[in-house]
């Protein structure tokens, strides 16, 4: 596989757009290389500017759960430009989503379109500052709520690939009111409740962490969040960007029968155009402007045709019923497939998956929150990465990622990638 005309698009990327890239972690930075030029995809494919196929395990980093170009979200977006592509007033489309929005998911009762993940957790945790009175907010260490310049203390994602977790720019100011907790350790949130009494809005957490690759709840850690936020008065965030649409209808809060305050979701939502959301019961959703004192606002929000997009793959979701449970269990497919041949290989693992949502941590140990994730060797990821590459198997170029299944996913392609891993890591 060569990657000529990738490479020479990179050399000109780079002379125009600040490292090459819109967005950090696509540089390649973490594993070396040059990144990949996408031409084209369609369902479990993508192909690049070289000529060269690749299954992919990244899928716009979550969104394309049904494949890309998924011919009716593309169909309703073609449909929807024709009629003009905004207007910065309301469509009757905007209600459509939302009404089946909160439908599908439990305990929200109104929701509130934006145009990014980012977006939607940077106006939950103002509408909880809002809403409580409070200024801090409670963060886990190794988890990613966007760029936000209150989320970029000890974020996970980019933030820990390129191991410059405090950005410049984010002001003392700004930190001092984000309180840093351990993922999967109830004593220490407890601790920083304690010495902060009083002073704290929320807690937003990602349900199952995707962004220090996947690491799942531990059993009643979630439930022991909810239990600590009603005790001290404090708001629940879950932050389903990932999770959401994903791990059920009703996301993480349907998996775990946990009921959170504010729900922020992104990706899967806008069938893989800019579409962000945030959701809550109405007492709370009717803080924000115009009804409420808590100012949130878009030019572009509510985009018709991310809004037709969005609606387009919230329909297939809603009315597919098996379709949660095949994607479960094609991931389920190749976790045991991994195991086996990593087993064979005597390749140091733990893998980690919850739904549709898995990866592969080079480390000894388990891994479970954001010091045993950066114990994982990221020489052998290097390694990994580009082995896999080679063998036209597109996984995210950070150890710290996880892998999106999609439902354009087949057994064959399944059992590729598994033979991929096999004769890969066989010359680690
Ligand atoms: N929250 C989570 C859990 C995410 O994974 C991401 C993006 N990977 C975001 C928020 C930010 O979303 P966006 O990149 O759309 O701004």
């Amino acid at each position: 596989m060569n990657y000529k005309r990738s490479s020479a698009l990179f050399a000109q990327a780079e002379k125009v757009i600040p490292g090459g890239v819109n967005s950090p972690v696509r540089a390649f930075k973490a594993v070396g290389g040059t990144p990949i030029f996408v031409k084209e995809a369609k369902g479990a494919y993508l192909y690049d500017e070289d000529g060269n196929k690749f299954i992919d395990y990244i899928n716009s980093w979550g969104p394309m759960i049904l494949g890309h170009a998924y011919d009716p979200v593309v169909n309703a977006v073609i449909e929807k430009a024709k009629k003009g592509t905004s207007f910065g007033m309301p469509t009757e489309i905007e209600t459509k989503i939302a009404e089946l929005a909160v439908s599908m998911v439990p305990n929200i009762d109104k929701i509130r379109f934006v145009n990014s993940g980012t977006e939607a957790c940077m106006s939950a945790i103002r509408l909880a500052r809002g809403y409580t009175g409070k200024d801090k907010i409670i963060k886990f260490a190794g988890c990613y709520h966007g760029h936000s310049d209150s989320f970029l203390i000890q974020a996970g994602s980019g933030a820990i690939t390129f191991g410059s977790p405090n950005s410049p720019g984010v002001t003392q100011g700004t930190a001092k009111d984000t309180l840093l907790a351990k993922y999967n350790d109830i004593e220490n949130v407890k601790s920083v409740i304690n010495a902060n009494k009083g002073e704290i809005a929320c807690i937003i957490i990602e349900p199952v962490a995707g962004n220090m690759g996947c690491i799942p709840p531990k059993e009643d850690f979630l439930q022991g969040l909810r239990d600590l936020c009603d005790m001290h008065g404090l708001l629940l965030i879950f932050d389903e960007v990932m999770t959401g649409f994903r791990l059920a209808k009703g996301g993480a809060q349907e998996l775990y029968n946990i009921n959170a305050d504010i729900v922020c979701y992104g990706k899967v939502i806008g069938g893989g155009l800019p579409v962000g959301a945030f959701a809550a019961r109405e007492e709370i959703m009717n803080y924000l402007a115009p009804l409420g004192p808590v100012y949130q606002a878009g030019t572009l929000s509510g985009n018709p045709l991310a809004m037709a997009a969005g609606l387009a793959m919230l329909e297939t979701l809603n009315n597919d019923t098996e379709l949660f449970g095949r994607l479960a269990e094609k991931t389920a497919y190749l976790h045991k497939g991994f195991t086996k041949v990593l087993n064979e290989n005597k390749t140091s693992h733990t893998i980690n998956r919850v739904g549709s949502m898995i990866s592969i941590h080079f480390a000894e140990d388990q891994v479970i929150d954001f010091e045993t994730s950066v114990k994982g060797n990221n020489e052998t990821f290097k390694k990994f990465f580009h082995g896999m590459l080679q063998e036209g198997i597109y996984i995210a170029p950070s150890a710290f990622e996880t892998w999106f299944i999609t439902d354009a996913l087949t057994y064959e392609d399944l059992d590729a990638t598994i033979a991929a891993v096999k004769k890969v890591t066989s010359k680690f």
